[in-house]
């Protein structure tokens, strides 16, 4: 085995959270050779793109944070999007990410041929890497429903997440359809200054009440300068969650049942039996993404507001035409009907080893090792890959968790141990295995469909406690891994076919 230090070349697609934080532990690794691809014009992936009105956190800020960036200048308990898509572009300043930036640029293609990525971008560009991590996000492609007569359409129509910023909706009739979490908070926002709203609800989720409340200019300084106040409050936020609705999406007991008690209370606060039985869900609290929101019960009842539960027919000329031969005239219809979320990141090729395709590698659903790695695909990671904790867990942390595992890859690259690493076939499948045995029994397993599923039908949740997550990633396993030491040759094939 050859063994020194070597360098390491890294390129990492997406700067949104996780891209972000990847970036940043490398610079606090001393690692210089890397570049971070994305195809829009500036950082912070999701913040960037969703930028229509009432647009806001429901993890607290406090833990919506890098633990290595406490930020003391949250305004709010729970952060709108503007004022986290600052802190990620003050991270970028503070840690000096910004020169590694290629904004504006897309990977379109990544292979693994001789021992290294090589990776294709939309300017025509090639170049070569020792390690490709794909930090692309979970909600990127927006899910556009196949409505007959959009193109008729004489208003303004746009999905939430292709917010057009000239709109103003004041003293506008505005058509919502998707009453999740974005259809919820843009309903709160927009239903004061619009003429009338009308929300086109399909299956009625359960409404948290988030608290508004924003930190006095007391507790921003207390935050600021008193040694430890701001690491006391994250732990207290930090317990607050994970005791509460991180431990009640994957288990039963007191903290499942509190908030379903919560979500059913909220839902009495709606006088009139008909739109409460309107809003009533069919299927139990936290089986879908908790939408949080503040105030959207009172919101539903201004007179300004109609919830329609009648299946939309098609989109007319003038507005939307419902089964019930209703057409109700608008100027503006939004989209908020969420993402197709199980694409990952396959708006890129990528060819593993023996030119296996990622398309053709999750034609049954995206699967991963430990969220994170794939057979056949050589020192290739993934950063919120398939199975992260994201319903339970600050995407934020759950970054840090596994960056800091992809840098134990990296270090043990550098240090001239390994040349080449993908988990074997065999560890990934028990993985796998382990997952869907752990999903009987979570809140998202008791009957019903959303974002959490793939399109075969499999859960694409975390069904463990988010220190199971940590602890999963806290080491490397050797075992688990077809490695390719330095000074042998890269026998193509040999990484997916050891262990299947
Ligand atoms: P979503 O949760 O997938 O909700 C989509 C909504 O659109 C659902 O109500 C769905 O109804 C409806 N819909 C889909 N197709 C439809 C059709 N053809 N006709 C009528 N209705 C249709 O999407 P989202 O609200 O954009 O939220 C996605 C995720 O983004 C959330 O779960 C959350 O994780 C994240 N998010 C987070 C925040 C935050 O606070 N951090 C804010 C916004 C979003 P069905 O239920 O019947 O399918």
């Amino acid at each position: 085995m050859t063994r020194g230090r070597r360098k390491v070349r890294i390129a990492i697609t997406g700067a949104g959270v996780s891209g972000i934080c990847l970036a940043v532990k490398l610079k606090q690794a001393g690692i210089d050779d890397f570049v971070v691809y994305d195809r829009g014009k500036s950082v912070g992936g999701v913040w960037r793109e969703n930028v229509y009105p009432g647009v806001s956190c429901d993890v607290p800020s406090r833990i919506y944070s890098f633990s290595f960036a406490p930020n003391p200048d949250w305004n709010s308990y729970f952060a709108r999007g503007n004022e986290i898509l600052s802190y990620l572009n003050s991270v970028v300043e503070m840690y000096g990410v910004g020169p590694h930036l290629r904004l504006g640029e897309e990977v379109v293609e990544a292979r693994f041929t001789a021992g290294e990525w090589r990776v294709m971008t939309s300017r025509g560009e090639e170049s070569r890497w020792d390690f490709l991590i794909c930090a692309t996000g979970l909600l990127v492609q927006p899910a556009l429903p196949e409505l007959e007569g959009r193109s008729a359409y004489r208003g303004v129509m746009m999905h939430s997440a292709q917010w057009e910023s000239g709109v103003d909706t004041r003293g506008k009739r505005v058509a919502i359809i998707g009453t999740g979490a974005t259809g919820t908070q843009m309903t709160c926002a927009l239903a004061a200054e619009t003429e009338h709203l009308y929300l086109f609800q399909r299956t009625a989720q359960w409404v948290f009440p988030k608290p508004a409340q924003r930190y006095t200019a007391i507790a921003k300084t207390l935050h600021r300068v008193v040694p430890g106040f701001s690491r006391l409050a994250d732990r207290f936020w930090r317990v607050v969650f994970q005791g509460t609705i991180s431990a009640a999406v994957v288990r039963a007991g007191w903290q499942r049942r509190l908030i379903a008690g919560v979500c059913r209370l909220s839902l009495r606060r709606v006088r009139s039996k008909e739109l409460r039985r309107l809003l009533t869900p069919p299927d139990n609290p936290m089986c879908k993404r908790l939408v949080a929101a503040s105030g959207f019960y009172r919101v539903v009842q201004q007179g300004n507001v109609t919830v329609i539960g009648e299946e939309i027919e098609r989109i007319t000329e003038r507005g939307i035409l419902t089964r019930d031969g209703v057409e109700r005239e608008t100027d503006v219809i939004v989209f908020a009907t969420g993402f197709r979320a199980d694409t990952f990141m396959r708006s890129m090729e990528i060819v593993g080893k023996s030119g296996r395709t990622l398309e053709d590698f999750w034609s049954d659903g995206p699967k991963a090792y430990r969220t994170v790695a794939l057979p056949g695909f050589p020192n290739f990671f993934m950063l919120v890959g398939p199975n992260s904790p994201f319903s339970s867990e600050s995407v934020m942390r759950i970054a840090e968790t596994q960056s800091d595992y992809v840098l134990r890859w990296i270090e043990l690259f550098k240090s001239g141990a390994v040349a080449e690493m993908s988990p074997t076939q065999e560890a990934s499948d028990k993985f796998n295995e382990l997952l869907r045995s752990g999903m009987p029994g979570t809140a998202f397993s008791s009957g019903c469909t959303s974002w959490y599923h793939d399109s075969q039908g499999g859960l694409m949740v975390w069904p463990w406690t988010v220190r199971m997550h940590h602890k999963m990633l806290s080491r490397i396993h050797l075992s688990h891994f077809d490695i390719r030491q330095c000074g042998e040759s890269s026998k193509s094939g040999s990484g997916s076919e050891r262990g299947s």
